[in-house]
């Protein structure tokens, strides 16, 4: 796996664009907000050393695997994902340094995934609700091969968005099926259980079936984080 790779200056912002080709193509699949905080059942308010913390998968045509960006101490982002015609999909991401407050040197890093920001701006920019834009005090970022989640075990073993490809996961041994995941009750023609079933049974036997259990082991470490694909059940 790649090491993380810092945008500080306008050199780092050329490597990323030259890189990634301007993230032109390429889908953002995955989402996570680590606030770094939390609360005790005394109601008392703890914040961690590495709060605010956005990471954001994309598949990329351009690179040999994901590119997985961190944006770190996030102040504000907005994904634009509530127009009928929005796909993730991005033409050609904007990266700038900006001292976007008044009476301050301070530099933050804007990301937007709609091209050059527009000249008159920032301003702009941050009041649109309709681009999608992150912007955080520092960002990381890497290419990285990353697997997606199994619906039933919940590790991270296909290669591919677990849909129908054939293939068996080697933790729990469930075989993917696109009508699984649209229905948890919908039995799977291979297996002849459903996906409820098979988490269940995963649960108490760490196999999808009585007869896998001697067949599935334990996830290896590259297995233990990914991407959180998966598709929304009416039925969850
Ligand atoms: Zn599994």
């Amino acid at each position: 796996m790649e090491d993380w790779r810092y945008i500080n200056s306008q050199r780092d912002i050329e490597e990323f664009v030259k890189e990634t080709m301007g993230m032109h193509d390429t889908v953002m699949v995955g989402l996570d907000y680590m606030a770094g905080t939390w609360g005790d059942d005394m109601a008392t308010y703890f914040s961690g050393p590495n709060s605010k913390n956005l990471r954001v998968i994309f598949t990329s045509p351009w690179t040999n695997g994901n590119i997985e960006m961190i944006f770190e101490t996030v102040c504000r982002f907005n994904i634009s994902g509530w127009q009928e015609c929005y796909s993730d999909e991005i033409l050609e991401c904007s990266i700038s340094l900006e001292k976007l407050k008044k009476n301050s040197d301070e530099t933050y890093v804007l990301w937007t995934s709609g091209g050059t920001p527009r000249a008159c701006g920032k301003e702009e920019l941050l009041l649109e609700p309709i681009d999608t834009y992150i912007i955080s005090k520092r960002v990381r970022w890497r290419i990285t091969k990353l697997n997606y989640k199994c619906p039933c075990c919940g590790y991270y073993t296909f290669g591919h968005p677990p849909m129908g490809e054939l293939d068996n996961c080697p933790v729990c041994c469930w075989f993917d099926d696109t009508e699984c995941l649209g229905d948890l009750d919908y039995v799977n023609a291979c297996l002849g259980i459903s996906l409820r079933q098979a988490r269940k049974n995963f649960l108490v036997k760490r196999a999808c079936k009585d007869e896998f259990m001697s067949e599935v082991r334990l996830p290896l470490e590259n297995e233990l984080d990914g991407i959180n694909w998966i598709i929304p059940s009416k039925k969850w």
